[in-house]
């Protein structure tokens, strides 16, 4: 589109869908508000005019969003004058934060949730319980926090381990971390202040794997309680093979409680149970989870997990929620309700296509969120000239970001299930805020705008061309925003 160098100066992130500039400025700051039904979801309209100011939308998000824009079109105390019309191509425009591997807290998460807002992201999904940390006080469980959210040691900054070898533990800091979770009142302060900004909080729990703090608090829901010797979480990163005992009742009426209380404590439509990397060799030498095969009629352990998740997918649809979970659990006989989250690239065989996992549930007929991580994984390297922050690996540009198309190698009929995207902050090599901030900034505004104007988007170079203007307004907020390039 054809710009003033006015409209330049001031680069709008993400882009707004259309937008004619009318000529000239104005200081008049009044404001008029119109509702129109006709208006999509979470959309508006915004006349800048010397006469004032005009938003129209059919709801308060749009509403929101229109403040927004406008908030980035003031220029000093003028605005140019403009005729907006815009809305999101996707309706799942996702940020996502691990606290578990490490804690950042509630006012990093406030300045997570105020930028996500910014840039019209509107889901927080929020990762708070794992094998190296439990971040969620659970009443009736209080062992949870007292073993589940501290560890004696963690890797130590700079250094990479993830096996739990003898070498691994020369990697070891030794010194304590946390106890770091958050109470019912710290949550539902979160809470509050995300609606504000037209923002849901999508909790994770994940299970029957990454679940070692809890079993932490509580050896005998694993399948070989003696593992669990040490009554701390797991120290160094990686996949744990200690998982959920699926052949205890016990095990399963404690996730039951705590997604009873998720259900009750967070307000929004879809709670995360994740489901991801979960082994399956304890299962196969637990007697338990053997006699549970057997009882319900289930092939073998390939089955349990299938089994688990139809079981709390049901459990969620009875408390008014829809289940959500990283791709794997979507493997198996799975209700259709069942959202998808899909994290991996590489095609899976068994499906009976050669997509990547994600395109595959959306033919299947399941709603897919695609986190892929070659464009979505924000722990991955930026390729900047001596960037000082550690990456846990693999090489994601800003550009590459910013060509992530979230229907691509989807089959147009099933791109309907495509809800949206969501950038993923893993935490394994992030340790605090500011190398938290680096490594979301700028490559979220690129997402952003992929997730708010789809095939829209107007190509790299303006953006990066906006972004320019627009890092320095992340700066003066005191945003350690990575340079471009
Ligand atoms: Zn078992």
């Amino acid at each position: 589109m054809n710009i003033s160098p006015i409209l330049a100066a001031i680069a709008l992130v993400p882009q707004p869908a259309k937008l004619v500039e009318t000529g000239g400025v104005t200081k008049n700051a009044e404001i008029r508000y119109v509702t129109d039904s006709a208006v999509p979801a979470e959309g508006y309209r915004l006349k800048v005019a010397a006469d004032g100011i005009t938003v129209t939308s059919s709801d308060a998000a749009g509403r929101f969003y229109a403040g927004v824009t406008l908030a980035q079109l003031k220029d000093g105390n003028s605005w140019p004058c403009v005729e907006i019309e815009d809305a999101p191509a996707y309706r799942w425009r996702g940020a996502h934060l691990d606290e578990c591997r490490h804690f950042f807290g509630k006012e990093t998460v406030k300045q997570m949730l105020d930028l996500m807002a910014q840039h019209k992201l509107n889901r927080f999904h929020w990762h708070l319980t794992e094998d190296q940390g439990w971040r969620l006080d659970i009443p009736g469980y209080p062992e949870l926090i007292k073993y589940g959210a501290a560890r004696s040691a963690s890797v130590r900054h700079g250094q990479r381990a993830t096996k739990g070898s003898k070498e691994d533990a020369d990697k070891l800091n030794g010194v304590k971390y946390g106890p770091y979770y958050y109470t019912e009142a710290d949550v539902r302060e979160i809470i509050a202040y995300a609606a504000e900004r037209h923002i849901t909080i999508v909790p994770e729990i994940e299970l029957p794997g990454h679940v070692f703090a809890a079993l932490a608090a509580y050896p005998e829901f694993a399948c070989v309680p003696a593992n669990l010797a040490a009554r701390e979480p797991r120290l160094v990163w990686g996949i744990e093979k200690d998982v959920l005992c699926l052949g205890n009742d016990k095990a399963i009426k404690f996730m039951e409680d705590v997604l009873d209380y998720v259900c009750r404590l967070f307000p929004g439509d879809v709670v995360h149970i994740g489901g991801d990397e979960c082994p399956q060799v304890r299962w196969k030498d637990c007697p338990k989870c053997q006699a549970r095969i057997k009882a319900e009629g289930l092939k073998d352990v390939h089955d349990l997990q299938p089994w688990i998740t139809r079981h709390f997918v049901k459990f969620l649809e009875a408390r008014g929620k829809r289940a959500l979970g990283w791709d794997e659990y979507l493997l198996g006989d799975v209700p259709k309700s069942a959202i998808g989250m899909s994290w991996r690239t590489r095609p899976k065989s068994g499906a009976g296509h050669a997509l990547v996992s994600g395109a595959q549930a959306a033919v299947r007929g399941h709603d897919v969120v695609m986190t892929p991580n070659k464009f979505c994984y924000l722990d991955y390297g930026q390729c900047l000239p001596n960037d000082p922050f550690q990456y846990i690996g693999g090489k994601l540009p800003l550009e590459t970001c910013y060509s992530f198309d979230p229907c691509a190698d989807v089959p147009a009929e099933a791109r309907k299930h495509i809800l949206g995207g969501q950038c993923n902050n893993w935490s394994e090599y992030t340790w605090n805020e500011y190398d938290l901030a680096w490594k979301m900034w700028p490559r979220t505004c690129a997402l952003a705008e992929v997730f708010w104007l789809g095939d829209a988007k107007p190509g790299f170079a303006d953006f990066k061309r906006r972004m320019a203007t627009h890092r320095g307004r992340l700066i003066a907020q005191g945003v350690n925003c990575a340079p471009l390039e």
